[in-house]
């Protein structure tokens, strides 16, 4: 424990963790469980394909939607997803800018230009109010994404696509477990793309599927990860690509959703300590999670009121680095503010300007125990107290951020 700033590693002190403390899952998947789920691999013809049928078998299920397709990463997820639903002949992907930082690349890949619109203040995620004035005639798409705490108005959403006549997909990577009042995150729009990435609430290592309930869209996605392949051999001359996921990650992934229930458990004391330990420090405040519907704890994000908070957002984040704690910008910069080599439709957005520089995300995940957050909880009480006499000595060290 520090009992003063003088202790804190960024001014010479000793760390407060030896092993950094990640703000991702990390989640170990079982041994036993991996091996059972890649049996068939040495016993049958097919076992990679009866291995990765498997997981879209389940993860359909999972999210009570009609078809799962695997994928290699959520990143290809996305980009043949967005390739296969954009209407032809318009150029512009509707998007966030406040949002996971590839996104952008992404469209990119898919050879759109992306229109970036603001979020809402309250939920940080996109709404129909701040998607429709960005529809203009040349919108192929709308990339919705849900936010990192609680979910985007998928309904309200897919309902203006519907209305505007476009196809709408979700970025759904941060909200796989939640459920809307309308049904379960992985049922809305033409599809919705997950990831398996070791950060993500499922470990799979890599990995990553899309979800849809449209048979065309599921079997052009089939085709689109398979080098193009199609049921009849023919071959179209297309660019291809192979963004198939293979039977180890799968396997994998099948063992981290049987794991699933335990990890919830964890994350949901992890941030119930959180909330424990930050409730009477003015200034910052943990992004509430909204326990009516299912949702799984999974990150931690605090916002510093700049009027109460003695530190900037980024100053924070330095110090809790330099403790260990691998604490991290909830998006910054923001997309429209990011050097970008490829065409993107400039965008004027100052909301977004003004969110992106209040959140962090703090350690949460399978490493990361109770006692941790309370000796976290201990010191950000000290940055509270400590603050501005801290500030100007890391202003004096040319510490400016
Ligand atoms: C991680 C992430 C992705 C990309 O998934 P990968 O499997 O790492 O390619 C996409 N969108 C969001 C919101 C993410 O957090």
């Amino acid at each position: 424990m520090k009992n003063g700033i003088d202790d804190l590693a960024v001014l010479g002190g000793a760390k407060l963790f030896a092993t950094p403390r990640s703000t991702s899952s990390l989640v170990p998947p079982d041994p036993a469980r991996v091996k059972a789920y890649l049996a068939p691999l040495f016993d049958a013809a097919d076992g990679e394909g009866a291995i990765v049928a498997n997981l879209e078998r389940r993860f359909a299920l999972f999210h009570d939607a009609a078809d799962c397709i695997a994928m290699a990463n959520g990143f290809w997820s996305l980009v043949l997803a967005i390739k296969a639903l954009a209407l032809p002949g318009r150029s512009e992907i509707v998007m966030p800018s406040l949002t996971y930082r590839r996104l952008a690349d992404v469209a990119a890949w898919a050879g759109l230009k992306p229109r970036f619109c603001d979020v809402d203040q309250s939920t940080l995620a996109v709404s129909p109010a701040t998607m429709e004035p960005c529809l203009g005639p040349d919108a192929a798409l709308i990339m919705a994404v849900h936010p990192i705490v609680g979910v985007c108005d998928a309904a309200g959403l897919a309902a203006l696509a519907h209305h505007r006549q476009l196809p709408i997909l979700f970025d759904a990577v941060e909200s796989v477990y939640e459920t809307l009042p309308q049904g379960r995150v992985g049922r809305f729009g033409n599809g919705e793309v997950f990831s398996f990435h070791a950060s993500k609430l499922l470990n799979g290592f890599e990995g990553g599927y899309v979800t849809t309930s449209d048979a065309d869209l599921a079997r052009r996605l089939r085709s689109a990860r398979d080098h193009g392949r199609s049921t009849t051999g023919a071959t179209t001359g297309a660019m291809t690509t192979n963004a198939r996921l293979s039977a180890l990650h799968a396997a994998t992934a099948l063992a981290a959703l049987d794991g699933l229930s335990e990890q919830i458990v964890h994350n949901r004391d992890i941030y119930n300590a959180w909330c424990r330990h930050l409730a009477d420090i003015p200034g910052i405040r943990v992004v509430p999670f909204d326990t009516t519907w299912r949702t799984s704890f999974k990150n931690i994000l605090v916002e510093l009121d700049p009027a109460t908070w003695p530190l900037t957002r980024d100053m924070t984040v330095r110090i809790l680095n330099a403790e260990g704690a691998l604490a991290r910008a909830y998006y910054a910069p923001p997309l429209h503010r990011k050097p970008m080599a490829y065409s993107h439709v400039p965008a004027d957005l100052p909301l977004t300007d003004a969110l992106a520089s209040r959140f962090l995300l703090m350690p949460c995940g399978h490493f990361v125990s109770v006692e941790d957050v309370a000796m976290l909880g201990h010191l950000m009480r000290l940055l509270a107290r400590g603050g501005s006499a801290l500030r100007e000595r890391l202003s004096a060290a040319g510490c400016t951020a």
